[in-house]
């Protein structure tokens, strides 16, 4: 054979027809390397086909047999559907069982498949009254080639659909082309396993022994690209830490003050993450760390202090929340507790400015406002420290914004949106991580329960029994306008019947339709208590903290995913009362209710979240869409700890022996070419 190299167009090699060289182009394939990376959808086992089911249900089936008759059947007028009938083909002269392969409104599929053709059918088999039935089952014809080597009696990838080209050239083409590719051509940029080969990993990837071989190549290749990731992230987190950062946090004379004016102590968690931040502070790089934990967790004690530091330090320090409502709630806190140490605090919103130092000398010390921060030409003054709340709410390049107003300012990013480790590490890889994963104590306990379609009145009973004692209560609804096609009540409907329901209590209404003002108008009301009870959609999910709200109940919870879930509870339990969580649901579906149960179970953000990962898969699980996380091609090894753990420590390695890649040019071009760009 004579060699391709990888990086051949399709259109210089002879086995391929000018036909099928368009046909790829216009998928998009255009190289030899571009077919040998696409990977087999999934694979069939050849070796030994199902047998014939005479029973309906459980999963797909891969069939082998011939077909021994087909019609084209008319339904509904002027439709039709084509029906081929497979039959076992060793199925002995004695009644061998058969299958009835349908596809509706298909009509050239009688031209492909006749009488005596042998197939392999993969579908869902189902009862269609009283016979065995296919419909649209991916099908091949099989045992008319010479070369059934690759098609037969083995294992055979199965690839995603190039219009125009069969199933079975593809994989001839593919077949062809790992045989006459030049195997140098195909190395890989780094090699991370001098054991394996990458021209045999993509030959076991094609066309595996068994599918253990398969799953190893796939891991091979999955390594490879969280291999390139991990590498960017690392190199960015290099490039930062060229800068230097200024050294702060020597004198504590502020933050011991501050400990003394505390009525609790901290948590350990929180202590922990105090002095991460301190080394940080104090090492002449500039940081970029992470402080996940829980709501309630108190994330803000830590920002505090370590804006407390700052600030004795000599610069200034701004904490961006993502909404004017937040700011405004750690405006309060923040003059709260730091009022009595004479520190000046500023509030900068869209729509209010406040400053605590009208009558003390000098300018700002911290800074706290919204986004507005960023554009309403807020002088800063040596800003040296910078608080990101919440920060998925913000767009990467606000953060940047923000940073960029110091020089090197050290960063700390809070987040209450628990994710998976292997998350972080691949979604933050370039921030150092510290956790808080410990409730602080004094609050009340929080019980959640599951009820499938509840009585409203036992409902409405039990959330007047708890306004009674004076607490409030959160009524959460999926969808603000009512939609017939959903069956779902809407909040604003819904809170009509709430009125009634409860009256003698002040029920308000918030959803996301409301003019910004009128909805912090809204829930400020709430807070301040002169609402009981709030009807509300997942406006109220980020950060609002209403100790004295101890009821939430959750209508159609099977609606809303996990994490928000968790997050929507996570607005209860903040007080010293018991609190109660109640997610109603029709109970309808059993994935829901085993997703809903895991909420019952625990109150553990990172359970929750890797509950989450596993339950809807790496592709779905929040952050994803905005991440590029969604483009990975071995999306499935997100969850896989060790694996990614391999790719960061290969990273390091790569990095930490040849910091600027010039021994590596082809790294450097693959973090240049920034096809692995995230965060
Ligand atoms: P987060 O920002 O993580 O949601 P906060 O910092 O707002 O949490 O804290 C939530 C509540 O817990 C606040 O009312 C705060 O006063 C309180 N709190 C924080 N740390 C402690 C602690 N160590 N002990 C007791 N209460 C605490
Ligand atoms: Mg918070």
């Amino acid at each position: 054979m004579s060699g391709y190299g990888a990086s051949d167009a399709l259109s210089l090699v002879d086995f391929i027809s000018a036909k099928d060289v368009l046909a790829f182009a216009s998928a998009g394939v255009e190289t030899v390397a571009d077919v040998l990376d696409r990977l087999p959808k999934r694979y069939e086992d050849r070796q030994r086909f199902d047998v014939f089911p005479v029973q309906a249900g459980g999963g797909p089936v891969c069939l082998r047999g011939m077909v021994v008759d087909t019609q084209v059947q008319r339904f509904g007028g002027r439709k039709q559907f084509f029906e081929a009938i497979v039959s076992e083909a060793n199925g002995g002269a004695f009644l061998p069982n058969k299958v009835t392969c349908r596809w509706f409104n298909m009509p050239w599929m009688k031209s492909m498949l006749a009488e005596g053709h042998e197939v392999v059918m993969f579908g869902k088999p189902k009862d269609y009254q009283g016979r065995m039935v296919m419909d649209h089952p991916d099908f091949e014809i099989v045992g008319e080639s010479d070369n059934v080597s690759i098609h037969l009696e083995r294992i055979v990838p199965i690839y995603r659909g190039v219009a125009g080209i069969a199933q079975r050239r593809l994989r001839e083409y593919t077949y062809k082309l790992l045989v006459g590719v030049d195997r140098s051509s195909v190395a890989p940029a780094y090699d991370i396993d001098p054991s394996y080969p990458r021209h045999e990993a993509l030959r076991e990837l094609h066309f595996p022994d068994s599918l253990a071989q398969a799953e190893a190549a796939r891991r091979y290749f999955a390594l490879e690209e969280f291999f390139a990731l991990q590498l960017s992230v690392v190199w960015k987190r290099a490039r930062v830490r060229e800068h230097h950062g200024r050294v702060m946090g020597r004198k504590t004379s502020l933050l011991t003050a501050f400990y003394h004016s505390l009525p609790f102590d901290l948590t350990e968690a929180q202590k922990r993450s105090i002095k991460e931040v301190i080394a940080d502070m104090r090492s002449p790089f500039p940081m970029s760390r992470l402080l996940q934990g829980d709501v309630g967790s108190g994330k803000t004690f830590v920002a505090m202090c370590a804006m407390l530091l700052a600030v004795e330090s000599g610069v200034q320090a701004a904490l961006m929340a993502p909404t004017q409502i937040l700011a405004e709630q750690h405006y309060l806190t923040f003059r709260k507790w730091l009022d009595p140490l004479g520190i000046r605090v500023s509030l900068r919103t869209g729509s209010r400015q406040e400053d605590t130092h009208d009558k003390l000398e000098g300018a700002a010390q911290m800074v706290i406002g919204t986004h507005a921060l960023l554009y309403e030409g807020v002088e800063f003054n040596e800003l040296g420290f910078v608080v990101i709340d919440e920060q998925h709410k913000f767009g990467v390049g606000q953060r940047a914004m923000l940073i960029r107003q110091g020089v090197m300012p050290d960063v700390l990013v809070m987040t209450a949106t628990p994710i998976p480790r292997t998350l972080t590490l691949t979604l933050y890889g370039d921030l150092d991580v510290s956790l808080l994963d410990e409730r602080p104590e004094g609050r009340g306990e929080v019980v959640t329960a599951l009820r499938k379609k509840p009585k409203v009145t036992d409902i409405s009973q039990f959330i007047k029994g708890q306004l009674k004692e004076g607490r409030q209560a959160y009524l959460v609804y999926p969808l603000v306008e009512e939609s017939d096609h959903l069956k779902v009540e809407a909040a604003t409907v819904e809170y009509e019947k709430w009125v009634k329901r409860l009256s003698g209590f002040k029920v308000g209404l918030l959803h996301g339709k409301l003019p910004p003002e009128e909805k912090d108008a809204v829930m400020t009301e709430f807070r301040d208590g002169g609402l009981d009870v709030l009807v509300a959609t997942t406006v109220i999910e980020v950060g609002v903290d209403v100790p004295n709200a101890n009821l939430m109940v959750i209508h159609h919870a099977e609606r809303f995913g996990l994490a928000q879930l968790h997050q929507l509870r996570g607005r209860i339990g903040r007080g010293a009362h018991k609190s109660y969580c109640i997610l109603t649901t029709d109970g309808k579906s059993a994935d829901a209710m085993e997703k809903l149960e895991v909420l019952v179970g625990t109150s553990d953000g990172f359970q929750i979240a890797e509950a989450d990962l596993r339950l809807r898969g790496p592709g779905d699980v929040l952050g994803m869409e905005q991440s590029g996380l969604a483009n990975l091609r071995f999306v499935e090894f997100l969850a896989d700890m060790e694996l990614i753990r391999e790719a960061r420590a290969c990273a390091e390695k790569v990095l930490e022996d040849d910091p600027h890649l010039e021994k590596h040019p082809a790294l450097l071009k693959l973090i240049h070419d920034g096809d692995v760009e995230v965060g």
